[in-house]
């Protein structure tokens, strides 16, 4: 259904994955003003004009950019991961940082991701930074907040830190090379800006480079076409219009729950049953949240103890060692707890057993087959064979997605059965011929994930190798946050760290954390520059493939397996030991004077 970037393309340093389409169609798609300005447009091209909003009152930047910047610290990306380094690194440290972010605003994938239904799937404290000067003055309204409600909460982090005058918005970066005679970096964007900089950090998340179809005939279509990441700024109004959902990961299936309740007709077009747990929302009010404040430090304590970064685990206990009448009742607990529980807080062996997984599935399937009243529709929806192994794939979390579908103007297509094979002026074209007109398709069909946005930002080893093509075939890197050829550059919430498999905040502190210790002991011992060994990269690769191996991730084809996108290498592109054994890894490496790198003294 999607097509993968032409190799050469992929080289190309544009900050976003618009170098997939033909121009045509990347105007169709609305593409962001600002990444789309190095493309020919001609006057019948409608460039989306969002993202030109402030937050409030805040303007985004404060007073005149140079176009030459000099700084210790270089960050690229201002979502959780960037404002907590800039924040750490510039108050705590004392360093000179600096921040590009291509985006108009703080938040990362909360300043672009504004669908209907954007929603968070981390419960909260859990998705909150554990810093005490932002939480002790801030309270949500729900348990799993809006987009609109992270946007504000990304307003109250920059009232406690003041980071914006240290971030460059608006600057998507194109090119990084290594100056041996300084030694640093030397960082372009887009629009000609240039930062020079001694470490370089890529907080850049694992969303940053969008995915596509390749239908012929998308140029035609008359109606709106937006992409879930590059979702107008103002409001999308479906009311009275007949829509297309295209795909089904976790934001295929908000953007469906929604648009649902409100759209003349609605057809989700499915390659993959997603196999959402219920979300089990609850508004909060600041009362109980204030009670709780005297245990959030331990609370973000124990956040760091746990496989996912969540304040719960998986079980001691094997799925086969309880009868079945204690499973049921098991696994009928975590269901009324909701969110991620039967995914992350049940039986061990869940994600590595088969027998054990497909226990699960059929509990899923019970549960969810129950909603929908159309057999056909819950065949497809929730199959009774397991269509991948339970958990190997994302779950969304859901509040009444299933039984959308008992409405008559709200229906489902398995693509595998009858793809998308065009598009015409007035709608999709089917495999079996139909034309299904629409007025407004929503692209649910995500990203190249965890790799793609770092392959497509013109990063170059000391050699003068672009990433690119040293990821080619492959992913290699040392810990999840440094590269072989790389010296003095880190990275985080990216390949081979435990990114997908934990919690969003939880993962970049204790990455981030790492960073800032690994930059004051280069400071305090006078250390020049570091740089991860071949030799560290094959081994840490070695671990990610050997530690996926052991779990049921390698049989589906997932987005943590690269296999959304055709070409892209099928290899396992996140740590699955867990947060406990990746923090020991971490600290292993400092302690032992920087254990896997070579190290150059001042
Ligand atoms: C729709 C969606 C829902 C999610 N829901 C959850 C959830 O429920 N729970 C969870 O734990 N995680 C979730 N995630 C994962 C989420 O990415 C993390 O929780 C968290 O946002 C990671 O923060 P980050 O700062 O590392 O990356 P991001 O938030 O992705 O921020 C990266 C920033 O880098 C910028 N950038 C990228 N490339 C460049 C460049 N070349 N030049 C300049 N700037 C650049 C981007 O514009 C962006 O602002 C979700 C992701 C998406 C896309």
């Amino acid at each position: 259904m999607a097509q993968n970037a032409e190799p050469m393309a992929r080289l190309e340093p544009r900050m976003d994955d618009i170098e997939n389409l033909s121009h045509a169609v990347a105007s169709q798609l609305n593409v962001q003003a600002a990444t789309a300005s190095s493309l020919p447009t001609s006057s019948s091209i409608p460039l989306r004009k969002d993202h030109l909003r402030t937050r409030k009152d805040q303007g985004t930047q404060s007073g005149s950019v140079p176009q030459e910047i000099e700084t210790d610290i270089l960050i690229v990306g201002a979502g959780f991961g960037g404002v907590y380094l800039l924040h750490r690194l510039r108050d705590e440290l004392g360093f000179n940082v600096k921040c590009f972010e291509a985006g108009k605003d703080l938040g990362g994938i909360w300043h672009w991701n504004c669908y209907p239904g954007a929603r968070v799937d981390s419960p909260i404290p859990v998705y909150e930074y554990s810093l005490e000067k932002v939480w002790k003055n801030w309270s949500w309204s729900c348990k799993y907040p809006g987009w609109q409600e992270l946007r504000r909460y990304f307003d109250h982090v920059e009232q406690q830190l003041q980071v914006k005058k240290d971030v460059v918005f608006e600057s998507a970066v194109v090119s990084s090379e290594w100056d041996e005679k300084r030694p640093g970096w030397t960082v372009k964007t887009e629009d000609g800006k240039t930062a020079r900089c001694r470490y370089l950090i890529l907080a850049t998340g694992f969303a940053a480079k969008r995915n596509f179809p390749d239908w012929p005939g998308l140029d035609t279509f008359e109606g709106a076409i937006h992409h879930s990441s590059f979702w107008p700024e103002e409001d999308v109004d479906v009311a009275g219009k007949k829509v297309a959902v295209i795909g089904t990961g976790s934001t295929g299936i908000q953007i469906a729950q929604e648009c649902a309740k409100r759209a003349k007709e609605l057809t989700v077009f499915q390659r993959t049953p997603n196999l959402c747990l219920p979300m089990q929302q609850a508004s909060l009010t600041s009362k109980e949240q204030e009670d709780r404040k005297d245990d959030y430090e331990q609370f973000f304590r124990d956040r760091k103890s746990t496989f996912a970064g969540f304040p719960f685990d998986n079980i001691q206990k094997n799925t086969l060692d309880d009868s079945s009448e204690e499973r049921e009742k098991f696994f009928e607990q975590l269901w009324e707890e909701g969110g991620f529980k039967l995914w992350l807080a049940t039986y061990k062996d869940m994600l590595y057993e088969k027998e054990a997984n497909r226990h699960h599935y059929d509990f899923w399937a019970k549960k969810t087959r129950a909603r929908i009243t159309d057999p056909a529709t819950a065949d497809i929806l929730a199959p009774l064979e397991p269509p991948h192994a339970f958990g190997t794939k994302r779950p969304s979390l859901e509040q009444d997605f299933y039984e959308q579908f008992n409405k008559p103007n709200v229906h489902v297509i398995d693509v595998n059965k009858n793809p998308v094979v065009g598009v015409r002026p007035r709608g999709l074209v089917t495999a079996d011929g139909k034309l299904h007109e629409v007025d407004l398709i929503a692209l649910a069909t995500g990203f190249d994930s965890v790799t793609g946005g770092m392959m497509n930002m013109g990063l170059k080893d000391i050699d003068g190798k672009p990433l690119a093509e040293k990821w080619a075939m492959g992913t290699w890197s040392y810990l999840g946050t440094t590269c072989n050829g790389f010296p003095n550059m880190f990275f985080l919430y990216g390949a081979q760290g435990p990114t997908a498999f934990s919690n969003g905040p939880t993962c970049v502190e204790v990455q981030g954390d790492w960073i800032v210790d690994s930059i004051r002991k280069m400071r305090d011992e006078s250390i020049q520059s570091i740089e991860a060994t071949r030799e560290a990269e094959e081994d840490w690769r070695r671990k990610i493939t050997e530690l996926s191996d052991k779990t049921l991730f390698p049989s589906a084809n997932s987005w943590y397996m690269g296999a959304n996108i055709p070409g892209k290498p099928r290899e396992q592109l996140c740590y699955a030991g867990g947060l406990p054994l990746y923090q020991k890894e971490l600290k292993e490496s400092l302690d032992e004077g920087f254990k896997g790198f070579v190290v150059v003294n001042a």
